[in-house]
């Protein structure tokens, strides 16, 4: 009960006119799959990273509607979305180990999460380094895919998916199944990409 209490979180229901808008633009028939894959069930994706990454700007291409910031009364915020079927739940990691122990609220029943990098920060690499193996040693995650956003890899001198894979150790990761991608959040580029690499995992896990 008590996570009810601190999670405040927003959900948003767009109207069918607005789904159908969305996904015509988005190029592929993500609740559909979504939908097939778990018909009844809710889905969880997580969008973790370090502040600034780009989680935000993620959810505005992908136009899952306004996303909106909570109050942080414990000290941090979370942005919520709730899609059909989808809830897309993000929040920023690092520089907050004291409420650290209140996130694990959010991890039960996650079907995936999204890990978003800025590729063009590499001064803090190692702290995303950090803050993507401590969340890899989660119970509550275990086992769930995830995938690694090389973000703004338009930015001039930005750090390329193999550079990123190798300073951040990835080839470590040997507990599930992951998958880096080069993306610009700002054109939406790589996102398709991400995200059928996700729902392909999911489908697969579910049969
Ligand atoms: P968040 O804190 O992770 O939610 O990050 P935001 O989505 O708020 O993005 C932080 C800043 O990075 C904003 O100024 C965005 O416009 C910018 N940004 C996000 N994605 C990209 C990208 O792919 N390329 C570039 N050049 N800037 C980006």
């Amino acid at each position: 009960m008590e996570c009810y209490f601190i999670i405040n979180y927003i959900n948003y229901n767009l109207n069918i006119k607005t789904i159908i808008k969305i996904f015509k633009k988005m190029g592929f028939i993500l609740s559909k799959i979504f939908g097939d894959l778990f018909s009844n069930q809710e889905v969880r994706l997580l969008i973790l990273g370090l502040d600034n990454a780009g989680k935000t700007t993620l959810l505005y291409q992908m136009q899952f509607g306004e996303v909106k910031v909570t109050v942080p009364t414990l000290g941090f915020n979370v942005e919520s979305v709730k899609y059909e079927n989808i809830n897309f739940q993000m929040w920023d990691l690092g520089g907050q180990s004291e409420i650290r122990p209140y996130w694990r609220c959010y991890y039960p029943k996650t079907n995936a999460v999204i890990f978003v990098i800025d590729s063009s920060d590499k001064e803090r690499l190692d702290i995303a380094k950090q803050e993507l193996f401590l969340l890899l040693q989660e119970d509550d995650l275990k086992g769930v895919p995830i995938a690694i956003l090389a973000n703004k890899q338009d930015v001039e001198g930005c750090l390329s998916d193999a550079q990123i894979s190798e300073n951040m150790a990835l080839t470590d990761i040997k507990n599930r199944q992951w998958a880096i991608f080069k993306t610009i959040a700002k054109t939406g580029k790589g996102l398709d990409d991400a995200f059928k690499w996700l729902t392909g995992i999911l489908k697969n896990n579910q049969s």
